[in-house]
């Protein structure tokens, strides 16, 4: 027995009957959107999608075979509603569907970032839960497709019926999610270990460290190409490693020496005091007041951030070095269509 604190749900413990007379409005069709959809009603289960009706996407999910609706509509005709578009207009599309959620709907989520900072409020008559995915939904429709699943998250944040919980696995299931995993969490650990995780190791973390070590050799005299392989284009073999065996896979796949200098040298740094801040701001809701503003101000650091990113060198040079490197799309792209 794995020794796991958090509570796992497979196959077994859901039952897809459980919302089998529903009508399920997924608002979206984008990543997660149709991903949810498309599983849904191959699952047996009553689909509308809602989107805007200049939404490119509407054809498409029409072609796909789905009914298409505006949000309002949708919501007002489903007894599950669930929230796909992006997190920032999650509060205005809210707004626009609220009538439509009835006593004892369901309003539900991919991520808990609107719930658990107060963008949202729904009443309290309506049960409020999370079923997310820990992968993109191109991965949550090709895995289900062959009869498997991606791992994912369920939470209850509001439970007005008494079946929150019992609906939430029922939709896991039916996604395809349980087949491989679903771990009960809550939306505020969602939420919190979701923005610490994406700011101080996956996102944030590993490109300061990838642009610091790049400039380090490059200012030292070393050529950027050079620097640009060994900081960046190498990560990927490090972190597919790490991915299908954690550090100890690795640590024994790379060169003695590698193991002893990085063992010896890695924590050099890292700033732990700066990722207890990140953490901080996280938890007493800073860093969700400043990204809410940003947004409200139409994002002119987002826009500075994101050009000063863009024109960094190691985007010019990996532009570059990667044109060189164009038979690895090729070579991915066939290891994807299945042998048989
Ligand atoms: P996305 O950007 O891929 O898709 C958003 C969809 O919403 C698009 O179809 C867009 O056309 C539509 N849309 C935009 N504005 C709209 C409006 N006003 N009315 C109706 N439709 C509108 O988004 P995504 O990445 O699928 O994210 C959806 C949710 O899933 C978010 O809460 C996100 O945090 C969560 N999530 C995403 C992933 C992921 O890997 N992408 C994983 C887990 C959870
Ligand atoms: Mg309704
Ligand atoms: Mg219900
Ligand atoms: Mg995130
Ligand atoms: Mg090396």
């Amino acid at each position: 027995m794995t020794d796991i604190s958090a509570p796992v749900y497979y196959d077994d413990d859901a039952d897809v009957s459980t919302i089998e007379t529903e009508t399920v409005a997924v608002l979206g069709y984008g990543s997660q959107g149709h991903a949810h959809a498309l599983n849904l009603n191959d699952s047996g289960i009553d689909v509308i999608v809602g989107l805007r009706e200049d939404s490119d996407s509407w054809a498409e999910a029409e072609d796909a075979g789905l009914r298409v609706e505006t949000p309002d509509v949708a919501a007002a005709a489903a007894d599950r509603v669930v929230m796909l578009v992006p997190d920032t207009i999650q509060p205005a599309v809210y707004e626009a569907i609220k009538d439509g959620l009835e006593a004892g709907d369901t309003l539900q989520f991919a991520h808990g970032f609107n719930i658990h900072y107060g963008q949202i409020e729904p009443d309290e008559d309506v049960d409020v839960t999370m079923v997310a995915p820990k992968s993109p939904g191109h991965l949550v429709r090709r895995t289900y497709e062959r009869g498997e699943g991606t791992p994912g998250l369920m939470a209850v944040y509001q439970d007005a019926t008494g079946n929150a919980e019992a609906e939430a696995l029922a939709y896991a299931k039916a996604l395809g999610c349980t087949r491989a995993g679903v771990i009960g969490t809550t939306f505020q650990e969602e939420v919190e270990t979701d923005l610490f995780g994406e700011q101080a190791v996956l996102c944030g973390g590993v490109t300061e460290m990838v642009k610091a070590g790049f400039e380090t050799l490059v200012d030292a005299g070393y050529a950027p190409e050079m620097a640009y392989f060994e900081c960046l284009n190498e990560l990927k073999l490090i972190v597919d490693l790490m991915y299908e065996g954690g550090n100890m896979e690795m640590w024994n796949s790379v060169s003695d020496t590698a193991e002893y200098g990085g063992l010896t040298r890695g924590e050099e740094v890292i700033n732990r005091e700066g990722m207890e801040e990140i953490l901080e701001d996280v938890q007493n809701g800073e860093f969700a007041r400043e990204w809410i503003n940003e947004n409200q101000a139409n994002r002119p650091s987002y826009k500075q951030y994101r050009a000063a990113e863009q024109s960094h060198q190691v985007e010019q040079v990996g532009g570059e070095l990667r044109k060189l490197f164009a038979w690895d799309d090729e070579e991915e792209a066939s290891e994807e269509v299945p042998a048989d």
